[in-house]
């Protein structure tokens, strides 16, 4: 027997009601309805939160974080006077860096909290080493309201059905089959592995999108990217009036975002969000980035925040077990004190480059967006995939896939594009391949610098 779909999204909005009952307690309508009024507020409220959420969170560190006891041990700070509602100056810290958080683990968590009360997480390590660190079920409630409050700007509702595409190995190996197919079922997803997207998968996956009518997509933007470009391969139209789609977990490039947006007749909203202090910031209606100022103070390291990009650092309000003050997450940005027209007054995120470690640097110590890369090769004739790797200031290599319409012509377009970016003297070395793998995570690296 077919459950009709207006059957289903009512079970599924019940489920979600009793799951946020579960998660949350019986508060927790009050408590979506005072973190989106925050959300909605004016600036200075919310820069009052901000205030006031900081000197909280760094009196508790110092109290009863060994790692920050230590850290501010002898060290006489103000914060009423280096934390007001002008001037937030958290200087007298130095940033949290990752290796810090793999060699003090340990010393980063509260000693006011029992050690069962720990839930461990960890990235996936697509750069490098993975990182592990805890999180308290304090941290994931909040984490989860806001993630209710901003995926609705881009259309989603609990109960609505929703086509995810999604592969990193940390969720896709939590529990069995069985369960997972209970959660995707009364979460009312359908989940396209995008680890593995075969043809005939995503074949099938739009056949049954034909039917199941998702009004939101969550997304990989690189399996996204994919999926939609076998779509219009195979001159298949997926007529689902969807609301939106929600890219998150990797850099959206352009070239992704205006294929999803021409073959899914939507548009793609940009969630920027890591493991370690969750949803950071989304894109509205007018295409800014709005930080999540509820649940952190997002800082740019650079002497110029507003013109000059520079190191993103978070200071998360809500991990008490183990707080993250100044991590530098390994993304670069760029702040704007602009008021969006869409309204929404928390602060914009105005640039949004991803990883520091696609981010190319010059021998005068100028930094090139990896993208810029990216935009500039991968419509390239002859060239079905590449990665650039910056090795050093003098040398680069490519490697190429390429197909039969390569020519020498593009050989020496890549190397011109390198020499007028980073330099006339810089060397390039080109390799063809057959496969680029995928890192552990899954995230397609177009671009990567080796120098720090
Ligand atoms: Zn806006």
């Amino acid at each position: 027997m077919s459950i009709t779909r207006s059957a289903k999204k009512i079970i599924s909005t019940a489920a979600w009601s009793a799951y946020n009952f579960y998660r949350l307690g019986k508060y927790f309508k009050s408590d979506y309805h005072d973190v989106s009024e925050l959300f909605n507020a004016q600036r200075p409220r919310i820069r009052h939160h901000q205030v006031d959420s900081l000197r909280v969170l760094i009196n508790f560190s110092k109290e009863s974080t060994p790692y920050y006891t230590n850290l501010l041990e002898g060290i006489d700070i103000d914060l009423y006077e280096h934390i007001t509602d002008e001037e937030i100056d958290l200087s007298f810290l130095p940033p949290l860096e990752k290796h810090q958080i793999r060699n003090h683990l340990d010393e980063l968590c509260s000693t006011r909290f029992k050690t069962k009360e720990r839930i461990k997480n960890a990235t996936g390590g697509s750069t490098g080493t993975p990182l592990t660190f805890y999180q308290s079920r304090g941290y994931w409630n909040y984490r989860n309201l806001s993630v209710y409050y901003f995926d609705r700007w881009a259309g989603w509702d609990f109960g609505e059905p929703q086509l995810v595409i999604w592969g990193s190995q940390v969720d896709m190996k939590n529990g069995g089959k069985w369960i997972k197919n209970l959660n995707w079922y009364w979460r009312n997803q359908y989940w396209l592995n995008g680890f593995h997207l075969t043809e005939s998968e995503m074949y099938n996956t739009y056949q049954r999108m034909q039917k199941f009518q998702p009004t939101t997509i969550l997304a990989y933007p690189s399996s996204l990217y994919q999926f939609a470009l076998f779509l219009s391969e195979n001159n298949l139209n997926p007529n689902w009036n969807l609301n939106g789609i929600i890219s998150s977990a990797e850099m959206l490039h352009s070239h992704y975002r205006s294929i999803a947006e021409t073959v899914f007749q939507t548009k793609v909203y940009n969630r920027y969000g890591s493991r370690e202090v969750g949803l950071i910031a989304m894109e509205c209606d007018e295409g800014r980035m709005h930080i999540n100022c509820s649940d952190m103070y997002l800082e740019i390291d650079s002497p110029d925040p507003y013109n000059q990009p520079g190191d993103i650092l978070i200071t998360q309000f809500n991990n008490y077990i183990m707080p993250f003050i100044r991590y530098r997450i390994g993304d670069i940005g760029r702040l704007s004190d602009e008021k969006c027209p869409c309204g929404n007054e928390l602060p914009i995120l105005a640039e949004l480059w991803g990883r520091s470690t696609a981010t190319f640097r010059t021998k005068e110590g100028k930094l090139i967006h990896g993208g810029y890369f990216t935009q500039k090769f991968y419509n390239l004739k002859g060239v079905s995939q590449f990665q650039l790797i910056q090795e050093t200031l003098d040398q680069c290599s490519i490697k190429i896939i390429k197909d039969k319409e390569w020519n020498e012509d593009e050989r020496l377009f890549i190397d011109s594009v390198i020499k007028e970016c980073l330099g006339s003297d810089v060397s390039l070395s080109m390799e063809f391949v057959n496969e680029i793998p995928l890192p552990k995570s899954g995230k397609r690296e177009f671009t990567i610098s080796r120098v720090t």
